[in-house]
Formats: C-alpha cells, sequence, structure tokens
C-alpha cells in the first residue's frame, strides 16, 4: 500500500459519471478501502486504483501542472476543470501550452495592452497564454538564431484556427514594420487567412467555421527580427465536400458567400457594410444562379446560412482580403466565375441514352446548366457535354472510348467539380505565396501548423487514415521532443537518466508508412493492380500483418481493420480506400479545360507534356501526403518547436461547460498524458535545494545545526524519511512521482 493512502487520506477514485471523484478514506481492509466521496456517496476501491490528491493547491487551481505534487490524470485534469471555471482557459504542462476553448470573446485576454504586456516577459512571469507562447519563440529565435516552430493541435472545434490566427497576429505585432516603412508584408499574411477560410472552410456538426485542410505557415523574418516574407502549405483538402454534403452541414463558405454577394458595380459604391441589404442586388443574378435551394451542390442540406454571420458582409470581406493579398479584381472575377460555374455543373443531371449503358441530358434544365457551365468556364458546351457521358480508358494495353450510364456520368460530373475546386484552391494558396513572397536572404523563421487532430469516428474512411497517421507522426516528435528536454535537464543537474523508459510509437509508424511493406505501399499496389478490389486490398493486409501487434482483423469482416492508434483502436472501413487514393485528373476533363479561352480557368490545367501525360495514369494521394509529411517533419526537426493542445470541453459548443470524459479523451489523444507519463517515468519533481529545505526542513530540524551544505541537508533529510529511489543534482533535488506528497504526509503528521 502506498505510504501516503491512509485512513483520513483524501483520494480521487473512478467514478462511472465524472470519471474521477475526490473523497476521503474511511476505512481500510486489506487490499480494499472505503471511500466517503465528495457528492455523498460510499464506495469501495482497490488501494492500487486510487491516487492521492493534491490537498495544498491554491484554489485557482495551479498554472503549470508540473506545480501539482501528484502528477496524474485526476489530478490534471482537476486542476484544468478549476481554472475553467474561473475563466483561465490557458495552463501550462511544462513546455506544453493547453488551451480550453471558452467558447465565449474574451476580448480582455486579447487586447493591444496585453500584447503590450507579454512583450518580453520572462517564460512563467505571466499567466500562462498564446502570446506567451508566440514571445519565447520570437525571443529564441531572435537571441539563438534558431527556427522556432508552434504546434496547435487538437480536434475539430477546439480552436486551433482562432489559435493560430492570435498567433499571428501577435508576431505581426512583435515583427512589425513602422508605417513609414510599410506594412504590407505583415498585413497579407494577416489577410491570408480570411481568404483561404473563404474556400477551404465549412460549417460541420463540430464547428460551424471548420477548416477542411492542414495549414502550416512559414512566417520569415529579416536580420532586425521584422517579417520579411512568408509561405503557405497546405494539406488535403476534403475534395467530397465541394459534391457532397449533409444536413445540418453546409458546403465551403464560398458558395454561399456569392450566392448573397451585391453586383460589382454597386458594392464598389457602398462605403458601408450596413448598407448592404443582402436581398436587393444578387451577385447570384449575374450568373444566373437562381434560389441556393434549388441548387444541388448545396440543396442536399438544409442549412443555407449561419446564426450571425452575413454571408453578404463576408463576401465583401473575403473580396478586400483578396486584394491585400495581391488578387487583382479580373482575377476575382474569374475565381467567382469558375465557383459559379461548379455550382451550375452540379445541377447538369442525365437520363440513359438510346445506346445501352449511354446517357444524355436529362432536360431543359440541365441543358441550361450545361450551356451556362460552358460560357462561366468558356469552353464549348458540346465538348463539356462529351466529356461527361463518355469516357477514354488507357489502360497500358489498349486505348478504349466508352459511353457511360447516367450513374457514371455523374460520377464524372462530380469527379470535375472536385477537381476544379481543389485546382482553385491550389491556385489560390500558390498566389497568396507568390505575392507576399519568400525571403531567400531570411535565415529564421518561425512555423505555425493548424492541423487536424486525432478522429475515431463511427465509419473511418481513407481520410481518418491519413488524418490518424499525421497524428502519430506528430506524437512521435512530441514524446521525442519532451524526452530530451528532461534528458537535457538531467544532464545539465548531472544525474543518472539512465532507466527511463520510453515507448516509441515507431512500430505503428512502420506499420503504416514503411515502403516497401506499409499499408500505403499495399495500397498503392492495390491501385495499380486492375484486378484488385478492397476486399483483396483488406485480405492482403490480414495476411502481411497478421501478427503485428498494432494491427488487428476485426471478427466478422471481409474487408474492415483495425490500427491499435497511441490514442486508442480505429476500425477502418477499407471499401473506398482504393478509390479515394487514386488521383488522375481524367484526361477529357484536362484537355477541355486547357483549352479554355479563359487564361485563367487553362491555367488552373496546365497541359501536360506527353512525359507528364504517361506518368499521370495513376498518382497516389497516399504516397503524396507521406512525402508531404515527411517534409514537415523535416522543418519542423530543424527547428525549435512549443506545442499548444487545444481542448473543446464540452460538444454543444457553448460556454460554462467542463465535460470530463470528453476532455480526458482529449487530453490523450493529444499527447498531453503521454508527456506527463513520460514525466512521471523520470522524476517529474524538481526542487532547488533551497525550495526543499524550507519546505520540509522541520522533517529533521536537526541538520541545520549541523552547518551541513544544503546539498548534504537535503540529502540527510531524504534518508531519515526512509526514501531512496531519489536523485540529486548540482541544484536541486529530483524527486519519483508521490513521493513529495509523502514527505508532506509525514510533515502534517508531526
Ligand atoms: P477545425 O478542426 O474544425 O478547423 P478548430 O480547432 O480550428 O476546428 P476553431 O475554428 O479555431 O476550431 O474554433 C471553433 C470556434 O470556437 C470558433 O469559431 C470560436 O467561436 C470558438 N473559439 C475558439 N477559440 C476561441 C477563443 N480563444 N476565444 C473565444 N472563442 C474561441
Ligand atoms: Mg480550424
Amino acid at each position: 500500500m502506498p505510504k501516503n493512502i491512509v485512513i483520513g487520506s483524501h483520494v480521487w477514485v473512478g467514478d462511472p459519471e465524472l470519471v474521477w471523484i475526490d473523497g476521503q478514506i474511511i476505512n481500510v481492509n486489506g487490499e480494499e478501502a472505503e471511500i466517503q466521496t465528495s457528492n455523498g456517496k460510499t464506495v469501495v476501491a482497490n488501494l492500487s486504483k486510487l491516487h492521492p490528491k493534491d490537498m495544498e493547491i491554491p484554489e485557482g487551481g495551479v498554472d503549470d501542472m508540473i506545480k501539482l505534487e501528484n502528477l496524474h490524470e485526476p489530478g490534471v485534469l482537476h486542476n484544468l476543470a478549476t481554472r475553467f471555471k474561473i475563466n483561465e482557459i490557458y495552463t501550462y504542462t511544462g513546455n506544453i501550452l493547453i488551451a480550453i476553448n471558452p467558447f465565449q470573446r474574451l476580448s480582455h485576454l486579447y487586447d493591444a495592452s496585453m500584447m503590450k504586456r507579454y512583450k518580453g516577459a520572462a517564460f512563467g512571469e505571466l499567466s500562462p497564454h498564446v502570446f506567451a507562447i508566440a514571445d519565447v519563440a520570437y525571443r529564441e529565435m531572435i537571441n539563438e538564431g534558431k527556427s522556432n516552430s508552434i504546434l496547435v493541435s487538437g480536434e475539430s472545434g477546439a480552436g486551433k484556427t482562432e489559435t493560430t490566427k492570435l498567433l499571428m497576429r501577435y508576431l505581426a505585432y512583435l515583427g512589425g514594420h513602422t508605417a513609414a516603412e510599410g506594412r504590407t508584408v505583415e498585413r497579407q499574411v494577416l489577410e491570408s487567412n480570411p481568404v483561404l477560410e473563404a474556400f477551404g472552410n465549412a460549417k460541420t456538426v463540430k464547428n460551424n467555421n471548420s477548416s477542411r485542410f492542414g495549414k502550416f505557415v512559414e512566417i520569415q523574418f529579416d536580420k532586425k527580427g521584422r517579417i520579411s516574407g512568408a509561405a503557405i502549405r497546405t494539406y488535403l483538402l476534403e475534395r467530397s465536400r465541394v459534391c457532397q454534403i449533409s444536413d445540418p452541414e453546409r458546403n465551403y463558405h464560398c458558395f454561399y458567400l456569392l450566392c448573397a454577394a451585391p453586383p460589382e458595380v454597386d458594392f464598389i459604391k457602398i462605403k458601408s457594410f450596413e448598407l448592404i441589404d443582402s436581398n436587393s442586388y444578387q451577385e447570384k443574378e449575374r450568373y444566373k444562379l437562381g434560389n441556393p435551394k434549388s441548387l444541388h451542390y448545396l440543396n442536399q442540406s438544409n442549412c443555407y446560412e449561419l446564426v450571425g454571420v452575413s454571408d453578404a458582409h463576408d463576401y465583401l470581406t473575403t473580396k478586400r482580403a483578396m486584394d491585400i493579398v495581391g488578387i487583382s479584381q479580373k482575377e476575382q472575377d474569374a475565381i467567382f466565375r469558375v465557383v459559379a460555374a461548379i455550382l451550375h455543373l452540379g445541377n447538369v443531371d442525365f437520363a440513359k441514352g438510346e445506346e445501352s449503358d449511354s446517357s444524355i441530358l436529362k432536360d431543359e434544365e440541365s441543358k441550361f446548366r450545361l450551356q451556362m457551365t460552358a460560357d462561366l468556364l468558356m469552353c464549348d458546351p458540346h465538348a463539356l457535354e462529351d466529356t461527361l457521358c463518355k469516357r477514354v480508358m488507357i489502360t497500358p494495353e489498349e486505348i478504349i472510348k466508352r459511353s457511360l450510364d447516367p450513374n457514371g456520368a455523374a460520377v464524372s460530373r462530380d469527379g470535375l467539380a472536385k477537381t476544379i475546386y481543389s485546382r482553385l484552391f491550389d491556385w489560390l494558396v500558390e498566389k497568396i505565396n507568390l505575392s507576399i513572397g519568400q525571403d531567400p536572404s531570411s535565415k529564421c523563421l518561425i512555423g505555425i501548423l493548424d492541423i487536424y487532430g486525432f478522429e475515431s469516428f463511427k465509419t473511418n474512411s481513407f481520410e481518418q487514415f491519413c488524418i490518424n497517421f499525421t497524428n502519430e507522426k506528430l506524437q512521435q516528435h512530441s514524446n521525442q521532443h519532451v524526452f530530451k528536454m528532461e534528458q537535457e535537464e538531467y544532464t545539465k543537474e548531472e544525474i543518472d537518466w539512465s532507466y527511463i523508459e520510453f515507448v516509441d510509437n515507431q512500430d505503428i509508424l512502420d506499420l503504416i508508412e514503411k515502403k516497401p511493406g506499409g499499408i500505403i505501399a499495399l495500397l498503392d499496389e492495390a491501385c495499380m493492380f486492375p484486378k484488385s478490389n478492397h476486399e483483396t486490398f483488406s485480405q492482403k493486409l490480414y495476411q502481411t500483418f497478421k501478427d503485428h501487434r498494432r494491427f488487428i482483423k476485426p471478427k466478422l469482416t471481409r474487408s474492415d481493420f483495425t490500427i491499435v492508434h497511441y490514442a486508442g483502436e480505429v476500425r477502418y472501413q477499407s471499401d473506398q480506400f482504393l478509390d479515394k487514393n487514386k488521383d488522375y485528373v481524367v484526361a477529357e476533363h484536362q484537355n477541355l479545360l486547357s483549352s479554355s479561352s479563359c487564361p485563367f480557368v487553362a491555367g488552373l490545367f496546365p497541359s501536360l507534356s506527353d512525359e507528364g501525360a504517361k506518368s499521370s495514369k495513376f498518382s497516389s494521394i497516399g504516397s503524396r501526403f507521406k512525402l508531404q509529411l515527411q517534409q514537415l517533419m523535416d522543418t519542423l526537426n530543424s527547428t525549435e518547436p512549443h506545442y499548444i493542445r487545444c481542448v473543446k470541453p464540452n460538444n454543444f459548443l457553448k460556454p460554462a461547460i467542463f465535460e470530463n470524459i470528453n476532455v480526458l479523451q482529449q487530453l490523450r489523444s493529444g499527447g498531453v498524458l503521454e508527456a506527463v507519463r513520460i514525466k512521471c517515468a523520470g522524476y517529474p519533481i524538481h526542487r532547488t535545494f533551497d525550495d526543499f529545505l524550507n519546505r520540509f526542513g522541520s522533517l529533521a530540524p536537526e541538520v541545520f545545526e549541523g552547518n551541513y551544505e544544503e546539498e548534504v541537508a537535503c540529502k540527510k533529510i531524504l534518508e531519515k524519511m526512509g526514501l531512496t529511489d531519489y536523485q540529486i543534482g548540482k541544484t536541486k533535488v529530483f524527486l519519483r512521482a508521490g513521493q513529495m506528497a509523502e514527505l508532506d504526509a509525514q510533515r502534517a503528521s508531526i
């Protein structure tokens, strides 16, 4: 039995509802303890299942978990809940900042005076804050000439993008130019956000403004520490949303912005946003879009508007941001023309043609929509119809031209819409990068990563597989870093650290990305093999990984597989893996659009050289993503990382509700508990000799009479108390988890 758990001890005990509840031990019988819980129940639990409760933490909690005497799950959770109650949404765990989404504007936290306070303040001196993290990153960069990165993670709706924007704002404040020098670069960096959000964000069930892509922003600084350039990299835009949405979600914001937009001529005259009457001037009339409720790509869901958001207003904000990032009026016109074309394209429907398995345009509406699409994309309507209804198949052996049935034609139509949209998105990113410009002479940068967190849903497909793969990579990166930091501290204090164990997730990464033989490699093989399907692919996985401890074949399935991720098991449905991994632009789509008489549209589809055309037969999204991720990891590895874990306190998206189970799950998948575990595996409690003597001197008053050196005095106290597994460094005492509480208990009993 742990020495510090006795009758009368305050402990945490498991609870079916709250996960953990505090209570006091009223009886101990062998290995079983009887506990009176704080909600008035009496429960019996095994002693090994109890955790000692910190009795000395201040009322408002501690701002760094490291200050907790007992660094364990219930302690961490309780501390966060205590702080959240008083709107202290930020807490450190060593170098990780935990940020709990308040779901309410806490404007005082982010105003100009706050920025001023955090500028140059010593880390830990002020309350935990995103500004403090950005400030440390900036100062490390200036003082040590080393690039830094800030990795923001968390589940959908946890606040990553808001946090990222706060970081960028603060960095623009630190590295901004004076008015005389011109403020263009930092303004462009900041205004890239609304542009990317308009085209890459959408309302989902989890978040009204959910980013449907991952993003890494690299902000470059000159020798004087001023922002001199920036580069944005994006990852895995969700393509399927363009054609398929479910109630109550929405498609990408830009579609609704366009439908609500006032016409060009009039809005230029409008000085104040308030003058807009969204019903009187409609850009959609210009493009003959009609009522949004009649548009197939929008009307699959009943949600058209967002509470508290004016799409007409956002249309103008987006255009203004486009102006700032350097997208010309002409280009803006073309962009929204393409957006309108996609909406029209969605309403082109097909019916059975005369020949078997062929298709024709279904009705007059479809003919009109097809004509509009062709007009807006400036391509030949007959050629457009042909590319939708027929398909040339190039196999290594032969070239086959065949008609598509109505279903096939609809798939082709959606494929075209998705390709155009993702090309448009890539164009925007590239344009922003070109226009902000890179600073080739910059040696230092701060990278900010805003990327989707671990996902485990009822059904998990290729997207979740890629997302969770990303998180495994980042998890490894962060574990190694936490581990390294601990080691550095131990080395500095010259204590032996050889026995800290550290479980790596390399085996999961091998399972996924090893070449040859990993899941991605096997998937690529399946995609290149004409006779493969998802079942043969899954059989191959079952065979290859039957003894892999991170891979499970669930019972009663021919194609599902389960990966034991660091954050828990996820069962994947493989039926769409092959399709989703294949990325080829249908040759006819490519030819049609590259010959558009609109240079903008043609520019989205540069003609491929013969060489390119041949090799474009199959390109693997999985492998390309793996490569992108490796490049990201290489960049991150050359920087000093800082971590921010965003946490969503409840699924109602409402303030002041803190759900224990929910939060714990996120702390687990965000690697916070793993960081705690790594710390606990070593010596999580570090106290300077002075601190230690002040606190525990009373346990052995005789040592003060002996006039010993501080270090020796500490040792004497520890020996007297019968502790063995501790370490004495050059300036600090290092204790195992729980040893501090043990000493406190003894102190309380004298
Ligand atoms: P996704 O993965 O879906 O993109 P996310 O983690 O980027 O999610 P955000 O869009 O940043 O989530 O945040 C969701 C919402 O939570 C915001 O629209 C805002 O209403 C609220 N929110 C987040 N952070 C804060 C904050 N610091 N203060 C006030 N509200 C916030
Ligand atoms: Mg986001």
